[in-house]
């Protein structure tokens, strides 16, 4: 139509994001697909156009850097003044940061153990220890950028008739991974939640982190900055769809897909996790708001 909804996807260059840009552009769509990286946004826009998708478009966006948030912010303003999907999508995953070094150990410990490749990974996650440089990222681009993002394109979101706010999680993200009963506590406990709890509660587990103190406080081991991540995520998104009711506000695990982040390890195509994600972010107006979606299911926190 003349007057088409407005949807920005971060992360959008590869992987599950870039399919979810397809997807929702093929629903009519007019997508805003971002990415920190100038080149590889550009040409993932190319393809996109290519299939005859014309109503996408770039803009450079990495969700760790406020000046880039706060352009995308006057672009999207100025372009279209409101904003209709949000779709917080861009995440480092915790053994990745350092994959040349994993994919070594991998070949190593094959060789050695006669693991398969799955074998090894699921091994990995449990046990590799990841440097407190890279968990420190991880909480910052999968738990800050996701919220500042959020915070900047607010007043656009509530511009719209029913503005929409799809947070990709994951099941690691899920409470139960969390031992320390009062962590697990805190976090559920959204009605007395605010963003300087989840700070306080973040800053705990790094310092956690540093002091090698991780399995004694109870928090979530392998890949545990990203478990940590995701579960602040899940917690600061049931919040927002407290304060914000007009929103629908929803997180959604894709599934397990083969994609960069798990070293194409996954079950599911990109195409096939992106949907459970376009779900949710097209669902009929009046839909559900504060809720975790398990692929394509509504699940628990
Ligand atoms: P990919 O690694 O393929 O994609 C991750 C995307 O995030 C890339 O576009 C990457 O950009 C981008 N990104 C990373 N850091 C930043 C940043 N600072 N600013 C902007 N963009 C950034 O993984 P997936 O497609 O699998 O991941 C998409 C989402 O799905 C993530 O939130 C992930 O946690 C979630 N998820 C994935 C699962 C899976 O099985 N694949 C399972 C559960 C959840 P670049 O190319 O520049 O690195």
């Amino acid at each position: 139509g003349p007057n088409p909804r407005i949807a920005v996807v971060t992360g959008g260059n590869k992987g599950i994001g870039f399919e979810v840009c397809r997807q929702l552009a093929s629903h009519g769509v007019a997508v805003v697909l971002t990415a920190r990286d100038e080149p590889r946004g550009a040409e993932a826009v190319e393809k996109l156009r290519a299939l005859g998708l014309a109503q996408v478009i770039f803009h450079q966006l990495d969700v760790t850097d406020t000046s880039s948030i706060a352009t995308l912010f006057v672009f999207l303003k100025t372009r279209f003044g409101k904003l209709d999907i949000l779709v917080n999508n861009a995440a480092i995953g915790g053994l990745l940061v350092h994959a040349g070094l994993n994919k070594l150990i991998c070949r190593c410990a094959q060789q050695f153990a006669g693991m398969d490749f799955d074998q090894m990974l699921e091994w990995m996650v449990k046990n590799v220890r990841e440097p407190v440089d890279s968990a420190k990222k991880g909480v910052q681009t999968n738990y800050y950028g996701t919220k500042h993002v959020t915070e900047a394109v607010l007043p656009l979101l509530q511009s719209s008739s029913e503005g929409r706010i799809v947070n990709v999680s994951s099941l690691f993200g899920l409470l139960r991974l969390i031992s320390n009963e009062e962590v697990r506590q805190e976090l559920n406990d959204i009605d007395n939640l605010t963003e300087e709890r989840l700070d306080e509660l973040l800053d705990r587990f790094l310092r956690d982190f540093e002091a090698d103190a991780l399995e004694a406080r109870g928090w979530p081991m392998g890949c545990s900055a990203y478990k940590v991540a995701k579960a602040a995520m899940n917690a600061y998104s049931r919040l927002l769809s407290r304060r914000h009711p007009a929103l629908r506000v929803n997180c959604v695990h894709p599934g397990y897909v083969k994609t960069g982040i798990t070293m194409n390890s996954g079950v599911l195509t990109p195409e096939e996790g992106a949907r459970n994600v376009v779900k949710v972010a097209l669902a009929p107006e009046g839909g559900p708001t504060g809720k975790f979606f398990a692929e394509d299911e509504e699940a628990s926190f």
